[in-house]
């Protein structure tokens, strides 16, 4: 049987329209739209269509985004400012900072000045060690995202969304992808592995994985013998290869010789991502009148 394509686009807007309704409800109870602040340090071309694209579908979702751009020239001390600005004003819900940051700019002290109940990208070490112990937090949007497809693929199967028991292995252990969905797993008790660039006998480990998830950023590097029959594939990488197309981790026709289920690159993990984070924002509005 083909595998099924498990459509990231689909899944996004279908999340995007329940949560038009229920930014409805915050905004009548708040009496102001939720409002997402996205930080944008420099002029780098992917992240400026990255945040044009998050601030268009946020007004879909009846969300008010703020889009503050600020030069690649900016100190360490004033891009902190801004966001310690943003974590005290009271109408500001939930903080983007888009990363990557221009070299040499403090990634990590910058993260620190959002308040983690506006950290929506659910990267502030408070909300990064409430996941590891399982406790509520904002949990990081492109994790949360593979979680829903992965969900998503279970149901189309004609499987139950119980994960319990199911061999996952998640290939790559960044802050941002690996480490919180191999956790996020752990929560759904699936039975975790994570591999990384000094794994031995990687093909062997994924090939024996119910669920598979591929968060590198190496063209199309597992292939038909790290799939196993009956798989679901989620592909997080996003690799741009000389002849301009874009292509995953996975390679995508062989994985589909063998798994019952995929996601394909572009179209499948990337819009959950910014799905997720509009859903983590109407949480943050929520949690002020609950
Ligand atoms: P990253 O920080 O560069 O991490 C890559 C991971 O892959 C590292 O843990 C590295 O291991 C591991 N790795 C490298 N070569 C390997 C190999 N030969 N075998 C096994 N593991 C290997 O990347 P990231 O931020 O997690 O992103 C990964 C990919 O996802 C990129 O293509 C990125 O563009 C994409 N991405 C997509 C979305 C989306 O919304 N769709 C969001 C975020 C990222 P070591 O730790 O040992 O070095």
């Amino acid at each position: 049987m083909p595998a099924k394509v498990i459509d990231g686009k689909a899944l996004a807007k279908s999340v995007r329209v329940a949560l038009k309704d229920r930014s409805a409800i915050v905004t009548e109870k708040l009496g102001r739209s939720p409002k997402l602040a996205v930080v944008l340090v420099g002029e780098d071309p992917a992240s400026q269509v990255y945040v044009a694209s998050k601030s268009k579908m946020a007004k879909r979702c009846g969300i008010e985004p703020v889009d503050i751009k600020l030069p690649a020239d900016v100190s360490d001390q004033a891009l902190q400012s801004q966001l310690e600005e943003l974590s005290n004003d009271e109408t500001v819900d939930g903080i983007l900072l888009q990363l990557p940051l221009p070299k040499g700019l403090d990634e990590y002290g910058a993260l620190l000045k959002i308040a983690p109940d506006k950290d929506v990208d659910g990267l502030h070490p408070a909300n990064q060690g409430l996941l590891m112990r399982g406790a509520k937090a904002h949990r990081p949007c492109t994790p949360k995202g593979c979680i829903e497809l992965i969900k998503e693929a279970r149901r189309d199967l004609g499987h139950s969304e119980d994960l319990s028991g199911l061999n996952a292995v998640v290939v790559g252990r960044s802050v941002l992808v690996g480490k919180p969905v191999a956790f996020m797993l752990l929560e759904e008790n699936c039975t975790a592995t994570v591999c990384h660039s000094r794994s031995k006998n990687l093909e062997e480990i994924c090939a024996d994985a119910d669920i598979l998830v591929a968060a590198v950023g190496r063209p199309e590097m597992l292939g038909l013998s790290s799939v196993k029959e009956g798989a679901i594939v989620i592909d997080v990488g996003i690799n741009r290869l000389d002849d301009g197309r874009l292509v995953g981790d996975v390679n995508y026709e062989e994985a589909c010789e063998k798994a019952a289920a995929v996601t394909p690159v572009p179209g499948g993990v990337g819009p959950m991502t910014i799905a997720m984070l509009l859903s983590n924002t109407v949480d943050a509005a929520q949690d002020k009148v609950a």
